[in-house]
């Protein structure tokens, strides 16, 4: 029942809080390969960067931790549509150097 305590998230580090709470770091598990891409692999991590990754590939997804600083505290539930096209525009040109 409480398989999220003591847990950090993958991917900002942040400790994991209860499942059923409202905050952004909330306890999820999130497939690394999307859903759509076969949804293979499971980690914890918190519903900010659950909710921000979304259908990432792996690739896109560390680019945009290497490239948007802080990226788990532009998440809120009214700002997730932004959030969204944001990281679209950013992904656009992945292999631009
Ligand atoms: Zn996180």
């Amino acid at each position: 029942m409480s398989r999220w305590k003591g847990k950090i998230c993958r991917y900002c580090r942040r400790p994991l809080t209860n499942p059923l709470g409202s905050g952004t770091t909330a306890f999820t598990m999130d497939h690394v390969i999307p859903k759509v891409h076969g949804g293979r692999k499971m980690v914890p991590c918190c519903r900010a960067c659950n909710e921000i990754k979304g259908d990432m590939t792996p690739d896109q997804w560390s680019h945009v931790m290497r490239t948007v600083p802080g990226w788990w505290g532009l998440y809120t539930t009214q700002t997730l549509r932004g959030m969204r096209l944001f990281t679209t525009l950013s992904l656009k040109s992945p292999t631009d150097r």
